[in-house]
């Protein structure tokens, strides 16, 4: 098999020299386990912080062993009962062509007709659970509210856009980095209005779109757009903190909003998740959202790279908002 590692710790963007494709025999599966060919790998923002060292150490990537990350792909070789060849099958092994490990790392997927099997890395899977989680559970999405949701053309943040419109959402507003994104989002996503934050302040732009005022914010980016929400929230207003890309490359802790005192004036709550606590929306997740895909009132777009080799410029293109929706590696 071919798989990635980190070579060396990137500062600030990482660059392709900081990862190497090696090349490996794997021993056939012992007892208990199964071997398996990936078929998609996902490249996900979170992997960034794996790249550099974390406080305890322990989460982060170790320099020359292989990479994890989302990995669908189909059972070759089977010495594990509940398990047999072609079976499709997701595990966190990814970065890498295939791998033999214990059946435990697997989870046996349901082929969905019409869905590729990348969807089990993007729109049913870790990303849509995460918007799903986000806007239901953390931010308690009511109907007839106004909700912005910044990343809005990327995997998590298009989903989010779309299952707040499907929840009963009034308005939603987009942001996202370039011309065509937006007019993805007002068109295909059905946003109510959208802004490429590229153009100007994050603040005046939204205050543009929502001029009365936001109830709801998705946030995938921090940094200035969280700074914009705060101001832009009307009392009593959530917002679901889900990530903050636009400081994953940061050598430094980036500030933070610099009108804090407006939590306190609007009543404001702000509430970080992780979809790792979330497992238990899996099973109504999967329903309601397989069921809008089924009844086409939602849709996905991935962006898909070809071969194993492509894994780190895939990477480093999601970093660089290269993909509209899902990032995905086809092997
Ligand atoms: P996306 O598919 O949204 O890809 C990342 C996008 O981020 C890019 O396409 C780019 O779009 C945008 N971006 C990059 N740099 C900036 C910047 N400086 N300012 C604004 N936008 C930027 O990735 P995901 O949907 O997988 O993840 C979205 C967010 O959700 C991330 O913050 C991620 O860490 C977080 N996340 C959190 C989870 C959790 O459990 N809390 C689970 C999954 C994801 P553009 O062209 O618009 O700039």
């Amino acid at each position: 098999v071919q798989e990635w590692q980190l070579f060396a710790r990137p500062v600030g963007r990482p660059v392709p020299g900081d990862f190497r494709l090696v090349e490996r025999e794997l021993p056939p599966p012992a007892d208990g386990e199964v071997s398996v060919r990936n078929t998609y790998l996902s490249v996900d923002p979170y992997m960034r912080a794996l790249m550099g060292t974390t406080e305890s150490g322990d989460l982060a990537y170790g320099l020359g062993r292989p990479m994890t990350g989302g990995a669908v792909g189909e059972v070759v070789e089977s010495r594990a009962a509940g398990l047999s060849p072609g079976d499709l099958v997701l595990s966190d092994l990814g970065w890498r062509t295939g791998a033999v490990a214990p059946a435990a790392r697997f989870t046996a997927l349901r082929r969905v007709e019409g869905v590729p099997d990348s969807a089990f890395l993007g729109v049913l899977g870790m990303p849509g659970l995460s918007a799903y989680a986000g806007l239901t559970e953390i931010a308690k999405l009511r109907e007839g509210e106004t909700v912005f949701v910044s990343g809005a053309a990327g995997a998590v943040g298009s989903l989010a856009g779309q299952i707040a419109r499907l929840r009963g959402a009034k308005t939603v507003i987009g942001s996202a980095g370039s011309e065509e994104k937006v007019a993805y989002l007002t068109g295909e996503l059905g946003f109510t209005a959208a802004f490429n934050y590229k153009t100007g302040e994050v603040r005046k732009l939204l205050a543009e779109a929502a001029p009365a005022g936001i109830d709801v914010y998705f946030d995938n980016v921090g940094g200035d757009h969280l700074e914009a929400a705060i101001d832009a929230l009307t009392v009593d207003g959530r917002a679901a903190l889900c990530g903050a890309i636009s400081g994953y490359h940061a050598t430094e802790p980036p500030p933070g909003p610099r009108n804090m005192i407006e939590l306190v004036k609007k009543r404001l709550t702000l509430r970080g998740f992780e979809v790792g606590d979330h497992a238990g929306l899996q099973p109504r997740f999967a329903d309601e959202m397989g069921g809008w895909l089924a009844e086409g009132k939602l849709t996905f777009r991935e962006t898909v790279e070809d071969g194993i080799g492509s894994a780190v410029t895939a990477f480093l293109g999601l970093m660089d908002g290269r993909n509209t929706g899902k990032m995905v590696v086809r092997i």
